[in-house]
């Protein structure tokens, strides 16, 4: 994106307003039914169990490889975009790479997403497959302390089954005050998913900026909606900062172009191997 483009949607609410409307009465069914399910589905429990389940990194796949997987998923969570992911991941790469951002970011534009992949090993009773997918896109928020009315569909936090338990149904739950966002324990999903791998990957060299990039982009009632200042600490200003730069990224970059991996990857596959080796990544 250019840089009077990006002022317009730096500055002009209306053109917010194209974007993450989900009173829209063209938003589908599906992305409310979708965030009704996770509402309902996501709880301290659940997110344990998936960490146990996913975060094996015993699958090898080389980046690329995982990225034309992405070619296979539409995000049904999104009311702005209908085009498979790896399209998404394309154009905000390359609205990084017109204003001339660092090289790593622009990476961490084309990669932000892939933790997506997981449908390929995914199931519908997780919420992890093509068709069922709230235990892997959409706005994340905190399991284990109170939902925050900044969430999307705020009506369907009641039905939450831990806002029902005491441990859990407070502003602070079961974390102390201002342990700070590393310390939280997130809505299972793509961000944590891609973040875990990363991590357990020998060969990362990426900045810790791009790690927070790729874990809480999707962390809308934090970022944007404000909540949960009483688990903050005095670095996740630094971590605020770090999204709202990307997200712009992330979320006004999308339309209706189509790029082919191939014809990028000449560019982007040198980037990946600086900062991510040459070998496979371990799901
Ligand atoms: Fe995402
Ligand atoms: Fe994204």
């Amino acid at each position: 994106m250019n840089l009077s483009l990006y002022l317009i949607f730096e500055f002009c609410p209306m053109e917010e307003k194209k974007f993450r409307n989900y009173e829209a009465v063209d938003v589908s069914a599906a992305v409310k039914e979708h965030y009704r399910k996770m509402r309902k589905n996501q709880t301290v429990d659940y997110v344990n169990r998936m960490h146990n389940k996913y975060l094996n990194f015993d699958k090898p796949m080389p980046l690329f490889e995982a990225m034309a997987h992405l070619n296979d998923l539409i995000d049904v969570s999104d009311p702005d975009l209908d085009l498979p992911n790896v399209q998404h991941l394309i154009q905000s790469a390359e609205a990084i790479r017109a204003e001339g951002r660092p090289d790593w970011m622009q990476l961490i534009g084309l990669i932000h997403d892939l933790g997506k992949v997981m449908f390929l090993w995914g199931s519908d009773e997780d919420g992890t497959s093509q068709d069922e997918q709230w235990g892997t896109v959409g706005d994340v928020f905190v399991v284990g302390c109170a939902l925050p009315d900044s969430c999307v569909y705020p009506e369907f936090n009641t039905t939450n089954p831990d806002m029902r338990d005491e441990r859990y149904n407070t502003t602070t739950g079961i974390y102390k005050e201002g342990c700070g966002l590393d310390n939280l324990n997130l809505a299972w999903g793509h961000d944590e998913y891609l973040y875990r791998v990363l991590n357990n990957h020998a060969e990362n060299k990426l900045p810790e900026e791009a790690m927070v990039m790729i874990r809480y982009h999707s962390f809308y009632p934090w970022h944007s909606g404000g909540s949960y200042s009483e688990l903050l600490n005095e670095k996740d200003q630094e971590y605020l900062k770090i999204i709202k730069d990307f997200n712009k990224y992330d979320l006004y970059t999308k339309s209706q172009k189509i790029y082919d991996l191939e014809d990028v990857r000449d560019y982007y596959q040198p980037i990946a191997e600086k900062y991510l080796g040459s070998g496979p990544i371990y799901w």
